[in-house]
Formats: C-alpha cells, structure tokens, sequence
C-alpha cells in the first residue's frame, strides 16, 4: 500500500497515494483515487441548507475513506450554533456508515473532547493539521483521538503523540508528503521506513477496517 498523505486538497498525481478532501459538490471520483467527503465549517451556509440528502449518497461510496473535514472554529465568522449543527450532523453521519470522521478543530478542542464523551462514537475520530502544544496532545490521544501532522507542528506534542495514533498530511501544502516523512523520522528518531510501516498500519486499521483492501 502507497497510501502516505491521509488529507490533501490537491489532486494527487498517482491515485491511491492520498487521501483527497473534497466538498460534496465537487465530487467527481476519479478511478482508484481515495477520498474525504463532508462540509467544512468555514463554508457553511446561514440558514443550513446543505445538501445533506447528496453527502449521505457520497459516503456510501467505497472510494468514500472517510467523513470530513467537518469541525467547529471559533476564529472563523461563521456562527458557532450553526457549525455545531452541521458538525453533530456528519458526527452521526459517520457514525452510520463505520467511517472515520476528520476533524477541523480550532479552539474548540473542549467541544470536541465533551461529545466524543458524550456519544462514545464506535468509529474514529481524527484531528487533522494538529498544531497543539504536547498537553494537548495527551489530552486528546487520552480520550482515543488520533492525531494528524502536518508540516506545521509542536515538536513536543508530536513526541508526546503515540505511534499508533499518529498520521500524516500535506494539507494545503504544495510540499512532498515524503519530506514531511523525513522530517517526522527525524523527530522521532526513527528511521523513515520504520515511521512509514507504523503510519501504514494505522492507516490501514483506520481506513480500511471493514474492507479487505480496496484496489489490489
Ligand atoms: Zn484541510
């Protein structure tokens, strides 16, 4: 399995090596290609009306890894009550279809932690583009949490994250998710193949649990 990079926004040049994030409306599954479907919180509308009929036929797919990214964030206009809605909403939505949920979370970790306690949710949960100091790290793996870095981090909280509920991801990033690899191997004091086989198997524990394996 090449898959490496669990949350891009950039078509990847060979499918099957990323996970691409894409909003509903733009879903258009190329052959063998990965991807994550929900409704960011940034862009959600004021009176709700996404096309929630449409993102439940989209996570059917089996090309569908996961539900997101969906989250809560405190920094962006958009009103709170409405982002906390939509999220509930894909959170359960997840939950149904036994796929992880990629989580965008800014400020909000509390938010987060209290209804992951309050649903105790059979499917994972992922935060993705962690950038939090290493308390927080410990608090979130704590409550079962995985943890997605990207090339911005806490050197710490990556050192404080245990390897099997580590990922990684070039995000919005234009960067090889190989050198991010190198650069967390580094960290971590691992050598890149072991960091590889120890993401892989998350990976492959977290995305493809209910399935044998997609494409070969
Ligand atoms: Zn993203």
């Amino acid at each position: 399995m090449e898959l490496l990079d669990i949350h891009t926004h950039h078509l990847s040049t060979e499918p099957g090596q990323a996970i691409q994030n894409v909003f509903p409306a733009d879903f258009a599954p190329r052959p063998n290609q990965y991807y994550s479907v929900g409704y960011h919180p940034w862009y959600l509308s004021k009176d709700g009306s996404e096309d929630w009929q449409l993102l439940n036929e989209i996570i059917a797919n089996p090309q569908v890894l996961a539900v997101g990214e969906a989250g809560l964030d405190k920094v962006t206009e958009v009103d709170y009550s409405i982002q906390h809605i939509a999220f509930e909403r894909q959170v359960a939505m997840a939950i149904q279809v036994h796929k992880p949920l990629v989580i965008h979370c800014v400020r909000s970790y509390n938010e987060v932690v209290e209804l992951k306690k309050a649903l105790k949710p059979t499917n994972p949960w992922i935060i993705h583009g962690f950038r939090g100091k290493k308390e927080l790290a410990k608090q979130l793996t704590d409550h079962g949490i995985y943890l997605s870095y990207g090339f911005k981090f806490q050197e710490e909280a990556l050192r404080t994250t245990p390897l099997n509920m580590l990922f990684l991801e070039t995000d919005e990033s234009d960067l090889d998710i190989h050198l991010l690899y190198q650069q967390v191997a580094d960290h971590l004091s691992l050598s890149v193949s072991e960091l590889t086989e120890r993401v892989q198997e998350n990976i492959s524990n977290v995305f493809f649990s209910n399935k044998s394996c997609l494409f070969k």
